[in-house]
């Protein structure tokens, strides 16, 4: 069971986990507990770390934001055993999750589940810190911002579970933004392949990174939500399993699962590029280098004497240092000008059945046109097309698209 901030917000919110926790207890399960800090300790704890020294050194920002964790787990295990269920605390440390590579961005290498194993066999809940780990030195390493679900899902792993609940604040993953659209529907299940390009295209339920350890180790999970009234059992919530598991739940499903949106992209246009190779190369380099991810690419129909347009989206925080890195090239690619935009927005629709379905995209292109939307842009993959759009136009483009994929809620 994972818990994130929300959950974990004060002693009151830290009861309503603990009464959760003793329910899968008293249902005869072994539990493992993973928490993230109280909802906002983070930032804070950020920024105290700014303030004492704004080139902070790494290893002691880990030092720091892990504490957050260290509190709530503490405060968990205290609470369940007031209630008179058997809990301790294992700090990262302790067990050990040995992590690699850099402080403050550390990834999972191993977890030691040796004596976690045997207290849970005892009947003792284990209350695990998420987000921190320990370094080949000893010192204290953490994963990443939002890194407690992947905490959950490389314990789990570990422990060779049967599910992986992560409890947040809302109680499934959905068809779109809830907020954008009223009629969204809670999915009970989908795949890890539609959740990583739901995540990573701005459905922001899950870190993108726990959804991809989950797909590569196998474990079931489910998002669902904490917020219970009084002693009631959690509403079932959304599943996120393998596509064979899928097919054995649902016979029929819709052909596209989920449409998101993301208005953190910019549009590049660099114009009358020599039409010869390497052109795009020359480009593309120089951005590749400074590990700035570009996404969609258009290289337009050649115009007149031997030149084209290339068109590319970039993360829109990465937008001026790549219009730098362009003109400093300006001279080996060898283009006209730069032409950019960061009020554009990225429309997806993503879903298995596209694999083997045709028409997917025609239906998308029509819809937007109906209603008098230009597309900007247009990328692919295997379940997924992604238009690029005025981002004015974003809420107006996801409601028609759900509409026109007949995902609409009753
Ligand atoms: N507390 C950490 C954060 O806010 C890790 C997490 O909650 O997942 O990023
Ligand atoms: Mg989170």
């Amino acid at each position: 069971m994972k818990f994130g901030g929300t959950s974990m917000a004060g002693t009151e919110r830290i009861r309503t986990v603990a009464k959760l926790v003793a329910r899968e207890v008293a249902n005869g399960n072994e539990v493992a507990v993973v928490v993230s800090a109280m909802a906002g300790e983070t930032d804070r704890l950020v920024n105290f770390c700014r303030e004492a020294n704004p080139r902070y050194d790494p290893a002691e920002y880990d030092v720091v934001v892990a504490a957050g964790e260290q509190i709530t787990s503490g405060l968990l295990a205290l609470t369940l055993q007031a209630m008179g269920t058997p809990a301790r605390s294992w700090l990262g440390w302790q067990l050990p999750i040995r992590t690699e590579e850099a402080h403050a961005r550390a990834r999972i290498a191993d977890i030691d589940t040796g004596a976690l194993a045997a207290a849970m066999a005892k009947g003792e809940v284990a209350v695990i810190p998420g987000f921190q780990g320990l370094m080949d030195d000893g010192r204290v390493s953490t994963l990443g911002r939002g890194g407690s679900d992947t905490s959950a899902v490389a314990v789990a792993a570990a422990l060779k579970a049967d599910r992986c609940d992560i409890y947040t604040d809302v109680d499934g993953v959905y068809t779109t933004d809830p907020r954008i659209v009223a009629r969204a529907r809670k999915l009970d299940y989908v795949t890890y392949e539609e959740m990583l390009e739901l995540a990573s295209v701005g459905a922001k339920v899950l870190q993108t990174r726990s959804v991809g350890l989950a797909m590569k180790e196998g474990v079931r999970v489910q998002v669902l939500s904490s917020f219970v009234e009084g002693d009631e059992a959690p509403k079932k919530g959304t599943m996120i399993v393998s596509d064979e598991e899928i097919e054995e739940h649902q016979m029929e499903r819709q052909l596209i699962t989920g449409i998101a949106h993301d208005k953190n992209e910019a549009k590049i246009i660099v114009t009358r590029v020599p039409d010869k190779p390497g052109a795009v190369a020359n480009i593309f380099g120089p951005l590749a280098a400074a590990g700035i991810n570009v996404d969609m690419i258009i290289q337009n129909v050649g115009r007149e004497k031997g030149e084209t347009d290339v068109t590319f989206t970039v993360p829109a925080t990465d937008l001026i240092r790549s219009i730098d890195l362009l003109e400093a090239a300006k001279d080996k690619i060898g283009f006209n000008r730069i032409i950019s935009d960061d009020k554009v927005a990225k429309i997806s629709v993503v879903g298995v059945g596209m694999k083997s379905h045709a028409g997917v995209a025609s239906t998308m292109f029509r819809a937007l046109a109906d209603r008098g939307i230009n597309i900007q842009a247009i990328s692919t993959s295997e379940i997924k097309v992604s238009v690029l759009i005025d981002e004015d136009e974003t809420e107006l483009a996801v409601r028609v698209l759900h509409t026109a994929y007949g995902l609409d809620a009753d």
